[in-house]
C-alpha cells in the first residue's frame, strides 16, 4: 500500500500542485525544494501534519545524503520534478549553463532515485515518476540542453525498468505540454521582450501554436496522472511516457 510520497522542486508550480493533490488524498508528502522562500510559502499553505518540508538541491550529493538522514518517512513514491530552463542558440549557450541544466534535470533524477531504491527494493514496492515534457518526445529550437535532458529521462526510465523487472517497482515519465507556472511565465515575459510583442501574442503565436487544442495543461491533470500510476490499473505500466499535450506530438 502506498502511503509516502517524496517530490523534488515542490515549492512551486507543478510540484506544489502534485503535493497538494496527494495530501488531499491522504498521503504523507515530503516536500523538497532548493528555494528556501518557496519552501516557506509551501509550509504556510499546506497542512503541516501531513507533510515534511526539507531543503534539497538535487545537484549536490551531500544535500541528498542529508535528505535521506532527515526524512521522517521513507518514500514509496519518488516524483522527480525539479527543473530549470535556459533558452539560447547553441553557439551562444554558455557550456557551464548547458552542463548545469543536465545536472539538475538528468543527473539529479538519477541521484535522488538511487538514494531511495534500497528502501523500495527492501519492501519490494516502489513507484518512480519523472516529470518529463512534450520536449521528451519532440523538439523546439534553442533548448538543446533542456531537450537533451528531457529526452534522456525516457531512456533512463527504460533502462532502470529493465533493472527493476523482478520487483514491484515501476518507473514512468509524465510528459506535459505547457503549463502556466512561474517557469513558463518567465519564458513568456522573456520572449515578449525579445520579439517586442505582447505576452498574449507570445502565447498565441509561439507557445501554443503547434498545439491543436490551444490550451495550457492544468496542474490537476498532471497530479491525476501521477495518481493513476499508483493505482492497481497501472501495476504493469513501466518504462512508459504518458503524454499530456492536447495532441501536439501527434503532428
Ligand atoms: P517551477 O519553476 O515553478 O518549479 C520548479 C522548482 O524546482 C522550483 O521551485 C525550483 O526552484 C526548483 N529547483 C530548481 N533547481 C533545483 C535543484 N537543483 N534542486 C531542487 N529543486 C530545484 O517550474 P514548473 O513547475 O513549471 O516545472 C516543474 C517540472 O515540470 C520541471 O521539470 C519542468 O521541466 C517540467 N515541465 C514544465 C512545464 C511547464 O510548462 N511549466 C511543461 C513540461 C514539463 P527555483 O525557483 O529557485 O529555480
Amino acid at each position: 500500500m502506498t502511503s509516502s510520497v517524496l517530490i523534488t522542486g515542490a515549492g512551486s508550480g507543478i510540484g506544489l500542485a502534485i503535493a497538494e493533490h496527494f495530501i488531499k488524498k491522504d498521503y504523507f508528502v515530503t516536500v523538497t525544494d532548493i528555494n528556501e522562500a518557496q519552501l516557506q510559502q509551501a509550509r504556510n499553505r499546506l497542512p503541516n501534519d501531513r507533510c515534511q518540508f526539507l531543503p534539497l538541491d538535487v545537484t549536490q550529493a551531500s544535500s541528498v545524503t542529508t535528505l535521506v538522514e532527515k526524512i521522517q518517512r521513507q518514500p514509496d513514491v519518488v516524483i522527480n520534478n525539479a527543473g530549470i530552463q535556459y533558452v539560447a542558440h547553441l553557439e551562444e549557450f554558455p557550456m557551464e549553463k548547458w552542463d548545469f541544466l543536465i545536472q539538475v534535470m538528468l543527473v539529479g533524477v538519477a541521484r535522488v532515485t538511487q538514494a531511495f531504491l534500497p528502501h523500495m527494493k527492501q519492501q519490494n514496492y516502489g513507484r518512480i515518476i519523472n516529470i518529463g515534457s512534450l520536449h521528451s518526445i519532440v523538439a523546439s529550437p534553442y533548448k538543446t540542453a533542456y531537450i537533451a535532458a528531457k529526452h534522456g529521462l525516457i531512456g533512463f526510465a527504460k533502462s532502470l525498468a529493465l533493472e527493476l523487472g523482478q520487483h514491484d517497482i515501476t518507473i514512468n515519465t509524465v510528459c506535459p505540454g505547457y503549463v502556466k507556472t512561474p517557469l513558463v511565465e518567465q519564458q513568456i515575459a522573456q520572449q515578449a521582450k525579445e520579439h517586442q510583442i505582447s505576452e498574449q501574442q507570445v502565447i498565441d503565436t509561439i507557445m501554443l501554436k503547434p498545439m491543436p487544442k490551444k490550451a495550457f495543461i492544468e496542474t490537476s491533470e498532471i497530479a491525476g496522472t501521477c495518481e493513476f500510476l499508483l493505482s492497481p490499473a497501472a501495476i504493469n505500466m513501466t518504462a512508459q511516457a504518458l503524454v499530456l499535450d492536447g495532441g501536439w506530438t501527434a503532428q
